[in-house]
């Protein structure tokens, strides 16, 4: 089949993507045929066309990691799907079998498979997906659920697995209206808890607030992990989900409680914070990485989503024509929300 779709040769700037026909082959077993109805373009996207992703990218590549469509075809009758359906192409696909899908922790699969990472994604008319990476969608417009699976799937699994935050805590979130950010505001809230928003743009603090925020705090000044004590009576907060590393990482470190959950989602603000040993083990602080998601976050995520309890922001949709115009965008870290392609 011929479609239109956006497709690099080389890695480098926004201008290295071109629009142009390509041929998706037929799907075989295992596979299914969506046509794209939208599709989020992530930070990730930027450094995997930039070539600086570490991830395994062989060219001519296809963007395109989440992504909501229809099923035209599926490659093998015995499945359920049938043309026609709505679905959400899972961002991370498991094996299913190697030891960390056998023992719960599928987010962190050995041989998972990424839309857009391990084969081409969803920036084009149509994408070939493997069936079992496939999940219904919910009755929402295509748009505001391809803005949901990474960052809600991801929040759920920071909060209830790896923090497992319960009603009443104190949850710090850095960069708290970012993607992730904005959904662990959210997800924090939904379960009783108690979200102090870390922003640097004091501009952001009505935003933040819509999103569950009951406090803003701006990380412009140094002296921010003391006005998290002041807000928690001296105490610290009992989570902090912190995925910019660097300087936050430190500050985290100060502002968390006594054998407080620090949760790490990512580090693009310095890899090698210092960390002072003596202040983990005496106040038996607990350091922990959470790693995308499990099918079943994104399951939950979209649940919750119909329900009207959660909503991902979408700051602008985009043809896919104009999917340099998407990078450059996300480029100036200036929006506040996601970026969603509509082919
Ligand atoms: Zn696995």
């Amino acid at each position: 089949m011929r479609v239109e779709a956006v497709v690099f040769r080389e890695f480098g700037g926004p201008e290295v993507l071109e629009v142009e026909p390509v041929d998706i082959s037929e799907p075989e077993a295992g596979q299914t045929l969506v046509r794209v109805l939208a599709v989020s373009v992530n930070h990730l996207d930027l450094e995997i066309r930039a070539g600086v992703s570490r991830m395994p990218i062989r060219l001519p590549h296809v963007l395109g990691r989440e992504v909501v469509g229809e099923v035209i075809k599926v490659g093998d009758e015995s499945s359920s799907w049938r043309p026609g359906d709505r679905v959400v192409v899972l961002p991370h696909v498991p094996c299913g079998s190697c030891r960390h899908c056998l023992t719960g922790s599928a987010n962190i699969c050995l041989n998972g498979w990424m839309p857009g990472i391990h084969a081409w994604g969803g920036n084009a008319e149509v994408m070939l997906a493997p069936t079992r990476g496939l999940v219904a969608a919910p009755d929402l417009d295509p748009v505001e659920i391809a803005a949901l699976p990474i960052g809600f799937g991801t929040a759920w699994r920071a909060l209830h697995h790896t923090a497992h935050v319960v009603s009443g805590e104190w949850v710090v979130v850095a960069g708290a209206s970012g993607g992730l950010g904005h959904a662990c505001l959210q997800v924090a809230a939904l379960a009783g808890a108690r979200p102090i928003a870390l922003v640097r743009d004091p501009a952001k603090a009505d935003f933040v607030k819509m999103c569950g925020a009951e406090e803003v705090v701006l990380t412009t000044d140094a002296g921010w992990p003391d006005r998290v004590r002041e807000i928690t009576n001296g105490r610290g907060a009992e989570v902090i989900i912190d995925h910019v590393g660097g300087a936050n990482f430190v500050g985290s470190v100060k502002a968390l409680a006594d054998r407080g959950r620090l949760v790490v989602a990512g580090g693009h603000g310095g890899e090698f914070p210092p960390l002072d040993l003596i202040d983990v083990f005496r106040r038996e602080l607990r350091v922990l990485g959470v790693r995308s998601q499990r099918p079943d976050d994104v399951a939950i995520a979209l649940e919750m989503a119909a329900r009207g309890s959660i909503q991902a922001h979408v700051a602008e949709v985009l043809p896919l024509a104009e999917t340099r115009a998407a990078h450059e965008l996300i480029d100036t870290r200036t929006i506040t929300g996601k970026v969603v392609l509509r082919p």
